[in-house]
């Protein structure tokens, strides 16, 4: 059994040990800096559990097939069902503290008490994901390290597509919409999702009221709605996801290692690891490779089950494409029969 190493850098990984193939492209793999290959990732996030956003906003994105993050005061909330619907419906529920208190203004032990109290009791009350993010009441962070004891990331507010690697977790940008910001219009919207497109990025909304429902810088659902159907319309462009599992991705997908354990005449098997804890980092990396030269077609399986896999011709060569989540046993490709 040859055995072959590759070491996966940045996006387009090369092999480090020399072994003769007459296919160079047969061993390259491609992590996609974005699940799907797309070019941008875009999460909607609300704070403040204001009013219409359960009732207005949630189904909105619903119909759309669109999850989103809500940063919710776990003292303001007195009645979780609503949350818990969303979380099942696969929205992301995630802290923005207990008391909504400017943290800035608080002592390490009292941040220590918003930090781990209010992951504790979304943990007690939502029963199907883990609280793993946090947002900064009025995007004033407090110490950095408390904070990434318990959470692998944190929302702030500087106002700029984040690039595909941020350079701070606890320090991700997003920006503001509605009535008090630029952010207003569908064209303000499409226009911040575009230049995330441009660059590659993450763009992170931060929304607050909808329809003047009393919430803080109000966004309309009719803009909401038409913003939406714009990016629905380019899935192959945008790849809309909660706050959490983007982080989880991008992390993964920086770490990621494959290694060829076998490539055999009608059979390839290869590992994906990323040396990260596996409770946390689950989700799952789109990865590429060119089909040896005589495959016509491939299936994809991973732990002994059959895995989602698209096969693409371009020029000369065909490529699998296909999601796989780190650390979850051996990935076998195996060549179609005609
Ligand atoms: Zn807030």
């Amino acid at each position: 059994m040859k055995k072959i190493s590759i070491l996966l850098a940045a996006i387009v990984f090369t092999t480090i040990c020399s072994e003769s193939f007459s296919q160079t492209n047969s061993k390259t793999y491609e992590v996609a800096t974005w699940q799907g290959f797309r070019t941008a990732a875009v999460s909607y996030t609300f704070d403040d559990n204001c009013p219409n956003q359960l009732p207005v906003a949630i189904p909105l994105f619903n119909e759309f097939g669109f999850c989103t993050t809500m940063f919710v005061p776990s003292d303001w909330i007195k009645d979780w069902s609503g949350l818990q619907t969303a979380a099942d419906q696969g929205h992301e529920i995630a802290s923005h503290t207990v008391t909504h208190n400017n943290l800035g203004t608080l002592t390490a032990a009292q941040q220590l008490i918003e930090f781990k109290n209010s992951q504790e009791s979304i943990n007690a009350h939502i029963k199907v994901h883990s609280c793993i993010t946090i947002a900064y009441p009025y995007c004033v962070p407090g110490n950095d390290s408390l904070c990434a004891s318990f959470y692998i990331a944190a929302r702030h507010c500087q106002g700029y597509i984040e690039p595909k690697t941020p350079a701070d977790f606890m320090k991700i940008s997003s920006l503001t919409t509605g009535s008090v910001s630029s952010i207003q219009t569908v064209a303000d919207f499409n226009s911040r999702v575009q230049k995330a497109d441009s660059l590659n990025g993450w763009c992170v909304f931060l929304l607050h009221g909808i329809d003047n429902d009393g919430g803080y810088s109000t966004t309309q659902s009719a803009v909401l709605r038409a913003h939406l159907s714009y990016v629905k319309e380019q899935d192959n462009t945008y790849w809309v996801a909660t706050f959490g599992d983007v982080v989880r991705y991008i992390k993964e997908r920086d770490a990621a290692t494959i290694h060829e354990l076998s490539n055999k005449p009608g059979a390839i098997t290869l590992q994906l690891t990323d040396k990260l804890d596996n409770a946390v980092y689950n989700y799952p990396l789109t990865i590429r490779k060119a089909l040896p030269k005589h495959w016509t077609s491939a299936t994809v399986m991973q732990n002994g089950k059959k895995v989602e896999a698209k096969v693409t011709k371009r020029g000369a060569l065909r490529y699998i494409t296909f999601d796989v989540v780190p650390d979850n046993g051996n990935i076998i490709l195996k060549a179609a029969k005609r």
